[in-house]
């Protein structure tokens, strides 16, 4: 099976697709963490993107695209993945299409997490990541037993840099109105593709209905 989750910043994509890829021994591709990770190891690939991040800015499509070639050509993609946080663009979403034919492949769902805005700058606000083992928590929804302290591994908790500041939080928004959100359109010209996921509630309520739109057991 291989599914994209599409969906604005801090709509709980992250939140749902590790639970789903653990449920279905599927694994789980997060742009936006790996290419976190590179910038973290300053590598060619992280100081490409290092600039875009930091002001909430869209990596160019030619550099997302070679990193998600490389994911679809590896090993543990030959069953399905989960991607999620790409495509954010129409020209990533045509580029995963072309990799995908060339593979004999194609998608099975798009799933879309429509959560309204004043919600997700709640999301976006509270959340917490643990830099060792990046479990991900919620000041507000979902904190950690111990304030500060990674539930899985101790470590100390973080705030990601594009959550910390307001302007940049707010420009991901627009950046996902202006960019992603005509992928709506895009994977809905196919009525079997796209499905939307009502996204607000608890994380027990969200993984519920979407084990009802992808039903792997
Ligand atoms: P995304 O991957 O879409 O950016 P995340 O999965 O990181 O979003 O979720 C954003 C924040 O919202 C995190 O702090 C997470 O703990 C919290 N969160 C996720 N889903 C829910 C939910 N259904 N209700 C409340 N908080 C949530
Ligand atoms: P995320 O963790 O999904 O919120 O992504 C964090 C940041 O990484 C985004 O604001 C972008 O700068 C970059 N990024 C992640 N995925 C993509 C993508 N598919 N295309 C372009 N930039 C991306």
């Amino acid at each position: 099976m291989i599914i994209v989750l599409l969906g604005p910043p801090g709509a709980g994509k992250g939140t749902q697709g590790d639970r789903l890829s653990e449920r279905c021994g599927l694994p789980r591709y997060a742009t936006g963490d790996i290419l976190r990770e590179a910038v973290r190891l300053k590598t060619r690939l992280g100081l490409e993107a290092k600039s875009y991040m930091d002001k909430g800015e869209l990596v160019p499509d030619e550099v997302v695209l070679g990193l998600v070639r490389d994911l679809l050509g590896s090993a543990d993609a030959k069953d399905g993945f989960i991607l999620d946080g790409f495509p954010r663009t129409v020209a990533q979403a045509e580029g995963l299409k072309a990799l995908l034919e060339d593979q004999g492949r194609k998608l099975d769902a798009a799933i879309y997490f429509d959560v309204s805005e004043d919600e997700l700058i709640r999301r976006l606000s509270g959340r917490r990541v643990c830099p060792d083992c990046g479990a991900v928590y919620n000041v507000h929804t979902e904190p950690p037993a111990v304030p500060g302290r990674c539930d899985v591994c101790g470590g100390r908790l973080e705030t990601r840099e594009d959550d910390k500041d307001i302007a940049t939080l707010r420009n991901r928004l627009r950046v996902y109105r202006e960019s992603t959100e005509p992928l709506l359109e895009w994977y809905g010209r196919d009525d079997s593709t796209l499905h939307k996921l009502y996204a607000a509630g608890s994380v027990d309520d969200v993984y519920e209905r979407l084990l009802k739109v992808v039903g792997c057991s």
